[in-house]
């Protein structure tokens, strides 16, 4: 059922990405989402980047409805529905490495901070195109975690891309891998956990209208799979012969490239 709840809070986090505390608190699991909702934009999915109290979610501005979420303010309103989502993140590993691309980072977080409470060990690799679209992390995960940051053209941390990190650490012992960004890089993550046999779940992003598994709008190739239903989170093995990696479908259900 669509609520309006109060933005009690908003941070920017840096130009085009902005985090907005919610007046409300959910009982969900990392990875799950919920649908936002803006009067004369619509509704669309966006993860939680915050459980623990009043939730928190990190929004890129991308399009129509995130420009519009950009302009509203503490006190303003918006429309929530959920939590959604049965695939949510399991803890299996004693060694687990987080990999975010850009805004991605978001929905890893709640999942490391339940990862650092059971007493696993946490490796985070945070990357993103230049300095300017890196999410400062070190505030928020603070020397809690092992954190490798990458950009493209090396305006921050080490030049490269996250996979290159990961292809590194790899092997020192990861046990269980996580990520969210960009589908490229999270398919380089799972040809990396595959070749490992490394338990390992991505969050994928497709066009979510009802966010329940009703119109079938998100549903994947050749499984029928729902994101929103049967994921956001799914187990590599559930996708390495899937449409992930290989191609979308658009907002009109059309085949586009990644
Ligand atoms: C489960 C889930 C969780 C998400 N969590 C977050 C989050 O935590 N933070 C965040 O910033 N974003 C998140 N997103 C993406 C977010 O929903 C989109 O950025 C948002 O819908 C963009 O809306 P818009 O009207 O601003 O842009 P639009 O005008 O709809 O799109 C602008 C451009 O972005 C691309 N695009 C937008 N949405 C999608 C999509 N769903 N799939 C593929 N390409 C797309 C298109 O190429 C389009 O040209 C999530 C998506 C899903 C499915």
């Amino acid at each position: 059922m669509l609520e309006m709840v109060e933005i009690s809070g908003v941070r920017v986090e840096n130009p085009t990405v902005k985090t907005f505390t919610l007046d409300k608190r959910v009982d969900a699991r990392p990875g799950q989402f919920c649908m936002l909702w803006i009067p004369e934009e619509g509704e669309k999915p966006f993860g939680f980047a915050k459980l623990d109290g009043d939730v928190e979610v990190m929004v890129r501005k991308v399009g129509s409805f995130t420009e519009k979420m950009f302009t509203l303010k503490e006190g303003d309103l918006v429309g929530f529905r959920g939590p959604y989502g049965e695939g949510r993140f399991k803890i299996k590993g004693k060694n687990i490495c987080a990999v975010g691309g850009g805004v991605g980072i978001a929905p890893l977080l709640p999942f490391i901070d339940e990862a650092l409470a059971k007493g696993r060990k946490v490796t985070v690799i945070h990357g993103a195109k230049t300095g300017k679209e890196m999410i400062p992390l070190e505030e928020r995960l603070g020397g809690r975690v092992s954190l490798h940051l990458t950009t493209d053209d090396g305006s921050c941390g080490r030049r490269g891309n996250t996979c290159d990190v990961l292809e590194e650490l790899v092997d020192s012992g990861v046990d269980q891998i996580c990520s969210c960004g960009p589908e490229v890089m999270m398919k380089g993550v799972m040809d990396i956990a595959l070749e490992r046999d490394i338990f390992c779940q991505l969050t994928l992003e497709r066009y979510i209208k009802c966010g329940v598994g009703v119109c079938g709008h998100c549903s994947m190739d050749d499984s029928g799979l729902m994101v929103c239903r049967d994921g956001p989170v799914f187990e590599v093995s559930h996708l390495k012969d899937s449409e992930f990696g290989r191609y979308r479908r658009d907002k009109a259900g059309s085949v586009s490239d990644l």
